[in-house]
C-alpha cells in the first residue's frame, strides 16, 4: 500500500468510529481530500484508491488540476475567492465552501446568469470570531439569507467554518456545536433557495469532534497526503 492509501484507510476508520458514536454511517460523511499544493501524482494516487472529492483553496490551481484530469471528480473550492477569480472556478467545481461576503454572492449570481449556469455554495461563518478569519458573523446571517433567497443561479446548500488551530480538538467543540445550532435554526425556517444539507467543518486535527457535532463534510489535507509542499 502507498502512504496515501494507508493514511486514507486510517482516516476512514476514524470517521467510521466518530460517525458511529452519533448513530451515523460512514457514508453519511463526505471526506474532502484537500489536495492544495500537492502534485498531480498525489491526486492520481488518491484517485487510484477511489477518492473522488478534492478540495483546493486557490482558484487557478483548482482550474489547472480540473483541466488535467479527464474523469469526472468532485472539486470543492475551500479558500478565499476574489470576485475577479470567479471565472476560474465556475463550471469547474461542484461546491464553493467559502462564500464570505454579500459582494461575492452578488458577483456569483451575475456571473452565473451571464453564463447560464448554476452553482451550489456554502456560507462561511466565523463562529470563533477571529479577526484573521473570513466569514460572516452569526448576527449577519439573516441579512445574507434574505439576499440569498432571491437568487436564481446561486443555491445555498449549507454552512462552513474554520475554527482556530488548537492542540486539543476539544477546544473547538464549542464552535462546531454553535454552527450546528445555527444550521438547524436556519433549516427550520424553510427559506426559499436555502437548503441546509451540508455542514462543512473539521480538518485533520479536529474532524472527529466536528463529526460528533454534526459535520456532513470534513476537509482533510495533511492527514491523507502528509505535509504540504
Ligand atoms: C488547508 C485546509 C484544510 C486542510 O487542513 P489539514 O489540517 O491539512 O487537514 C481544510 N480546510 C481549509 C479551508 C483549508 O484551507
Amino acid at each position: 500500500m502507498t502512504d496515501i492509501a494507508k493514511q486514507y484507510a486510517q482516516i476512514q476508520a476514524r470517521v467510521a468510529t466518530a460517525a458511529g458514536k452519533i448513530g451515523k454511517r460512514p457514508e453519511d460523511i463526505t471526506i474532502v481530500a484537500v489536495s492544495k499544493t500537492q502534485p498531480l501524482s498525489a491526486i492520481e494516487a488518491a484517485i487510484a484508491i477511489g477518492i473522488q472529492d478534492f478540495g483546493e483553496n486557490k482558484p487557478q490551481e483548482l482550474r489547472d488540476k480540473v483541466a488535467y484530469f479527464e474523469q469526472p471528480l468532485n472539486w470543492h473550492m475551500i479558500g478565499n475567492l476574489q470576485r475577479n477569480k470567479i471565472k476560474y472556478v465556475l463550471g469547474h467545481c461542484g461546491l464553493i465552501h467559502s462564500v464570505d461576503s454579500i459582494k461575492l454572492l452578488d458577483s456569483l449570481e451575475q456571473e452565473c446568469q451571464k453564463r447560464g449556469v448554476k452553482v451550489e455554495v456554502l456560507l462561511q461563518i466565523n463562529v470563533s470570531r477571529e479577526q484573521s478569519k473570513a466569514g460572516f458573523y452569526p448576527e449577519q446571517i439573516d441579512q445574507v439569507l434574505a439576499l440569498a433567497a432571491t437568487l436564481k443561479h446561486v443555491q445555498v446548500k449549507g454552512l462552513m467554518t474554520i475554527p482556530p488551530y488548537v492542540e486539543d480538538p476539544e477546544q473547538n467543540r464549542q464552535y462546531f456545536s454553535a454552527l450546528h445550532q445555527i444550521f438547524v435554526d436556519i433549516k427550520m425556517k424553510n427559506i426559499d433557495n436555502i437548503a441546509m444539507d451540508y455542514l462543512s467543518m473539521g480538518m485533520t486535527g479536529d474532524f472527529e469532534v466536528a463529526i460528533e457535532e454534526g459535520a456532513t463534510h470534513i476537509r482533510v489535507g495533511t492527514g491523507i497526503f502528509g505535509t504540504r509542499q
